[in-house]
C-alpha cells in the first residue's frame, strides 16, 4: 500500500532578489508501514523535504500525491485540514504546553477536531500506555526528563491515529540515554505499523530504518535499502 508519491519536487525560496533552490526534483515513494530516515549535511533540504511531505509548506513545482488524494495544488486551508487529519509530528524541541499536564497535551489534537471527551480518554489513556507514560499523566512537562518529554510529544503526534509520523531530530536534545530510549519507542511504534520518516544527522540512529536517503544539496545521493537493525 503506497502512501506517499513524490515526483519531481522542487522548492525554491525567494527572498527579494535572493533564490534558493532547495530541492531539485525529488520523486520518492513511501509505502504503508516503512521506517525511512533522511540523513545529509546541514542545509540539504532536509526539513524543507519533511514540510512539503507534512503539508506545512506547498512544493514550487511536482507531483505530491498522499495516499489516494493529490495534493499538490491545495490551498492553505485544504492544507492544513488533510495535514490535522493524516499527519503528525515530533520535533527537536518537543514543543509541549507548559501549564497543560501531559493528558491534556496529548488530547490536544482530538480537542481541536471537537471529539466527544469518551473519546478523547480511551484514546489519550490508550496512547499513554503506548509510551509508557500513564505513571504520569498528570504532571506537567517541566517535571518531566527531556526523553519523557519527548515520548510526551510522540504520544500527542498519533493520537489522531495519522497515516504518517513525520519526525525531525528527535534525539537533538537528548542525551545519548534518553535518545536511545526514544529511537527504541519509534522502533517499537514501527514495527506495530506507524509509517515513520525520521530527519537525523545521527548515523546510528539512521541505521534503525529500514530505508536510508541521503540528501546533497537538495538532490537525492543515495538511497540504501534493507539495513534494519
Ligand atoms: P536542512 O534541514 O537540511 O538543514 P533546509 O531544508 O532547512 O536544510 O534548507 C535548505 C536550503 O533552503 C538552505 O539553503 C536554507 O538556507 C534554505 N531555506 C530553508 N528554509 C528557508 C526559508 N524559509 N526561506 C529561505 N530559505 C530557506
Ligand atoms: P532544523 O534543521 O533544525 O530544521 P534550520 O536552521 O534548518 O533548523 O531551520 C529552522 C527553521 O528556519 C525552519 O523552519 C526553516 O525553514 C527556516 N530557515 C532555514 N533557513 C532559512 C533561511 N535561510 N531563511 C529563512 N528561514 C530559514
Amino acid at each position: 500500500n503506497k502512501l506517499v508519491t513524490l515526483r519531481d519536487i522542487n522548492k525554491i525560496y525567494t527572498k527579494g532578489q535572493i533564490q534558493t533552490h532547495a530541492l531539485h526534483d525529488i520523486s520518492l515513494d513511501i509505502y504503508q508501514g516503512e521506517f525511512v530516515a533522511i540523513s545529509g549535511p546541514s542545509g540539504c533540504g532536509k526539513s524543507t523535504l519533511l514540510s512539503i511531505l507534512g503539508l506545512l509548506d506547498a512544493a514550487t513545482t511536482g507531483n505530491y500525491q498522499l495516499t489516494d488524494i493529490d495534493v499538490s495544488d491545495l490551498s492553505v486551508d485544504q492544507r492544513s485540514k488533510i495535514r490535522n487529519q493524516h499527519i503528525g509530528f515530533v520535533f527537536q524541541s518537543f514543543n509541549l504546553i507548559e501549564h497543560l499536564s501531559v493528558f491534556d497535551n496529548i488530547a490536544l489534537p482530538l480537542e481541536h477536531r471537537g471529539e466527544s471527551s469518551k473519546t478523547i480518554k480511551q484514546a489519550v489513556d490508550k496512547h499513554l500506555l503506548l509510551v509508557n507514560m500513564e505513571s504520569h499523566k498528570h504532571h506537567k512537562p517541566n517535571q518531566l526528563s527531556g526523553g519523557q518529554q519527548q515520548r510526551v510529544a510522540i504520544a500527542r503526534a498519533l493520537v489522531g491515529e495519522p497515516k504518517l509520523l513525520l519526525v525531525d531530530e528527535p534525539t537533538g536534545n537528548l542525551d545519548s540515554r534518553n535518545g536511545d530510549l526514544v529511537m527504541q519507542q519509534l522502533k517499537t511504534l514501527n514495527e506495530q505499523g506507524v509509517t515513520i520518516v525520521m530527519v537525523t544527522h545521527d548515523e546510528r540512529y539512521s541505521l534503525m530504518a529500514q530505508r536510508k536517503i541521503r540528501l546533497f544539496d537538495g538532490e537525492v545521493l543515495a538511497e540504501t535499502k534493507g539495513a534494519i537493525a
